[in-house]
């Protein structure tokens, strides 16, 4: 049976360590965080990330703004936060209501503050090694991989997924952790034949119970980033867990694994922001 890797209990402890850290600052480390329009989930992602800017010390700065909100408004309010010096990180809350230019404004953010790492220049320098933010979902699962000892050396390591924000900065981390990296997606042929050679199988597919025991070998590492609703409206991830758990030796729970990880390593960022801009 394989160990279930605590992504909660994880995240506490990053939270409590950001806490101290940012506590000794001379500044409070501050969040701006921009919510545009009315979608229920992104009230819920950005209700979270300000209550885990409370829990770590840092002061959080909250944009709600209608959905009828203009390109040049949004662009306008970047640029003003982006001048604060009490703001370390912006975080401009995706998808954007339709007819915004979400990569505009993405790449608007300075990428001092880029806490997601999303603008092109942070993930350029994260592609060549020279990190200055990491995105925050594949971050957390290394930091699980390194609080776990699990190791990535040498590994057959494969990703279920390529998208910008999961799958590729996954894929390259693990490969910058010297694992061999296969990265899997919807055109990929025979994908079956790749998960069961991997020793850590990543899925960030996004589509309930995709994973199944047959796709995993024996004693792999399972990581489910996915965040799905299943039939009953009940939150799952890509793997179909009470069959793989049994043949996995690490494998992460939804809810309760990536998802709490990849808060914690925001409010990571936002520390590291801060204390680079204090110290200019
Ligand atoms: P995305 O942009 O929709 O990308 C999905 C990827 O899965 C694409 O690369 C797609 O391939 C691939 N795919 C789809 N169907 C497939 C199939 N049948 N076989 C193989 N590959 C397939 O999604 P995302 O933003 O990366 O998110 C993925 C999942 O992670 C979602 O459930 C999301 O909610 C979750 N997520 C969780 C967190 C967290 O904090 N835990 C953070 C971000 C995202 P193509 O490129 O060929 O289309």
């Amino acid at each position: 049976m394989a160990v279930r890797i605590d992504g909660k209990a994880l995240a506490a402890q990053v939270k409590a360590r950001v806490r101290e850290e940012a506590a000794r600052l001379p500044r409070q480390p501050g969040l701006a965080v921009i919510l545009v329009g009315e979608d229920p989930a992104s009230k819920v992602y950005v209700n979270g990330k300000e209550k885990d800017c409370t829990e770590c010390g840092i002061q959080s700065f909250s944009h709600r703004l209608p959905a009828e909100t203009s390109q040049e408004e949004l662009l306008a309010l970047v640029r003003e936060l982006n001048a604060d010096r009490l703001v370390d990180g912006i975080l401009c809350q995706l998808p954007l209501p339709k007819g915004l230019d979400e990569e505009a404004v993405i790449n608007a953010i300075a990428p001092d503050k880029d806490v997601d790492c999303f603008h092109p220049f942070n993930v350029g320098r994260m592609s060549i090694g020279e990190p200055v933010f990491l995105p925050c979902t594949p971050a957390g699962v290394m930091e699980m991989l390194r609080a776990y000892d699990i190791p990535v050396r040498g590994k057959n390591c494969v990703v279920l997924g390529r998208s910008n924000i999961v799958g590729k900065p996954m894929a390259m981390l693990l490969t910058q952790a010297d694992g061999t990296v296969t990265v899997c997606h919807s055109k990929t042929e025979d994908l079956v034949e790749f998960t069961r050679r991997a020793d850590i199988l990543v899925s960030a597919i996004g589509k309930t119970r995709f994973v199944t025991a047959d796709m995993v070998k024996d004693g792999a590492v399972v990581i489910d980033v996915a965040m799905n609703r299943d039939e009953n409206g009940k939150l799952c991830g890509d793997v179909d867990f009470a069959a793989v758990e049994p043949k996995a030796s690490f494998i992460t729970p939804v809810p309760g694994g990536v998802g709490p990880m990849t808060r914690a390593m925001l409010m990571e960022n936002i520390l590291t922001a801060a204390k680079q801009h204090q110290a200019t």
